[in-house]
């Protein structure tokens, strides 16, 4: 069905990818020298469970938007498909008398295998597959330990990422994409990506610029402003002090390659390099993620350490709805879930706050907090959470002990220290200041009166004691070891 004739169109299938700069598959097609057609689908019945939630269809509309402005400008068009993956595919060949399809591989191993098959039935048109990797910053299928096993603990990993060889440099975007005789389009409008009644989504766009040029806008920012302090600000969700750019990374708005080597020419132009170690590991705890999926699966369905499979959890329906709501009663703790909601997005050492404070003072399954967090982040990557939350919840790789139960009040007071990020999104505690607005409860009367606090009315109580939550994670912990 495709024409195999030398100037039949070459078909560029985006995915996570969405930019033009450093992008492998879609230069590979331009070096072809066929008229391209490049093409993003949204496959409604792709495995369900790999479907991106609510917060990040948000930012796939908008990076559609500046995908296809992008690629116009070039002289091409973006051609938007909804429908099962394959037969759109095979339908554009058909239209447009491709004979081959670029694109880069996914880093997910369900959709990895996905490829394979995919791969196999285009083969079966006539239609050739040609994947490339983008992903992450090391191949994945390397860096094994001493004993060719892959490494489960994050500090040998990264080690011996590091002795490899750098990630190659990023390649330009093209000039010119030289697009084949247009065809039909869905209309983005049409796909009802952003979220109509109520619009919850009305606040992103304060904080955010999807598309590439703000993933390429946002890291010299980030260059120029922030590095150089990274190592000491990253833990205060009170500073602006990390990158921003995880939904970037997550669409694939910039590679991790072209992070890596910004960062470093940015020291070789005279900038400074202070930092910028400390920010380039946290991008190898992205690839571990990843690289943990690639060979062990899917962390998100499965303890990764199978002891915790015995594990007691309760059924905790309101505390979860409460956590969910940024209603709990403990400050840092809604302070996050409310940044979370309004922004799409939450500070690092929040994330850890509110996911500790969720399975163990409130005993939720992990795989629960995960879920809210897939559907609300607009950074939300399947292995990345997945990975994080197990990390917290002590049953992941390289995880924090389970029985390392975070205090949400001395993590508060110690990264927080003047309350002013619970005062921005609590701004019923702005009455209290300094430490005493991580543990209202603990206030004198005339003090909260004074403030205009009262607690079960203007501000929750908290939902669960402290001492008594920590108490019961314990006792969880010792009754899976004694099942395991
Ligand atoms: P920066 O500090 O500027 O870091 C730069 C980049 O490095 C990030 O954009 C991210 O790609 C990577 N990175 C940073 N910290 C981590 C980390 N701990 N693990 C893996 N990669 C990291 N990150 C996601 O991208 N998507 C998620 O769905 C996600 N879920 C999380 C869930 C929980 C419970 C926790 C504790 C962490 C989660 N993280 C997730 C990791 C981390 O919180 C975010 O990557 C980070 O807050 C993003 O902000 P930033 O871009 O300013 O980070």
């Amino acid at each position: 069905m495709a024409s195999s004739s030398a100037t039949a169109a070459a078909l560029v299938w985006f995915r996570r990818d969405l930019r033009l700069h450093d992008n492998p598959a879609l230069w590979a097609a331009v070096r072809s020298g066929r008229p391209l057609v490049c093409a993003f689908i949204d496959d409604p019945d792709a495995v369900a469970q790999l479907a991106p939630g609510r917060a990040s269809r948000w930012w796939l509309h908008h990076s559609l938007a500046a995908l296809s402005r992008s690629i116009r400008q070039r002289g091409g068009q973006l051609v938007l498909r909804r429908g099962d993956t394959t037969s759109e595919l095979v339908r554009l060949c058909g239209e447009t008398g491709s004979s081959e399809v670029f694109w880069n591989r996914g880093d997910n191993p369900t959709r990895d295998s996905g490829d394979t098959a995919l791969a196999a039935r285009l083969a079966d048109r006539g239609v050739k597959a040609r994947g490339f990797a983008s992903g992450t910053l090391f191949n994945p299928a390397t860096h094994l330990n001493g004993s060719g096993k892959p490494y489960r603990v994050f500090t040998p990993f990264w080690k011996a990422c590091l002795r490899a060889p750098e990630p190659s440099a990023a390649l330009p975007a093209p000039d010119r994409l030289p697009g084949a005789a247009v065809t039909a389009s869905d209309n983005l409008e049409d796909w009802s990506l952003r979220p109509q009644a109520p619009d919850w989504a009305s606040g992103f766009s304060q904080d955010w610029e999807p598309g590439e040029d703000g993933a390429l806008n946002r890291l010299e920012a980030f260059l120029a402003n922030e590095l150089a302090d990274y190592p000491q600000s990253r833990d205060r969700p009170d500073e602006d002090g990390t990158s921003r750019l995880s939904p970037h990374l997550a669409w694939g708005e910039i590679s991790p390659r072209t992070i890596w080597h910004t960062v470093r020419d940015h020291a070789e132009r005279g900038g400074s390099f202070q930092g910028g170690e400390k920010f380039l590991s946290e991008l190898g705890w992205r690839d571990f993620a990843i690289y943990l999926a690639h060979h062990f699966g899917s962390l998100r369905d499965e303890n990764f350490n199978r002891q915790f499979d015995h594990f007691p959890w309760r059924s905790n329906p309101a505390g979860l709805d409460a956590w969910k709501r940024g209603q709990t009663g403990i400050p840092i703790v809604d302070a996050g879930m409310r940044q979370l909601w309004t922004t799409g997005w939450m500070h690092n050492r929040v994330r850890m706050i509110t996911a500790s404070f969720l399975i163990k003072h409130l005993g939720v399954h992990w795989r629960d907090g995960m879920a809210w967090f897939e559907d609300t982040l607009v950074d939300a990557d399947l292995n990345v959470n997945a990975a994080s939350w197990q990390w917290v919840a002590g049953s992941g790789a390289d995880a924090a002990p389970y029985f390392r139960i975070f205090n949400p009040v001395t993590q508060g007071e110690r990264f927080d220290p003047q309350g002013l990020y619970v005062h921005r999104w609590v701004p019923e505690l702005t009455g209290l200041s300094g430490k005493a607005v991580h543990a209202p409860w603990t206030r004198p009367a005339n003090e909260l009166i004074a403030a205009g606090i009262s607690l079960g009315q203007t501000y929750p109580a908290p939902v669960t004691d402290l001492k008594t939550g920590r108490e019961q994670a314990l006792d969880a912990y010792q009754t899976m070891k004694a099942r395991a």
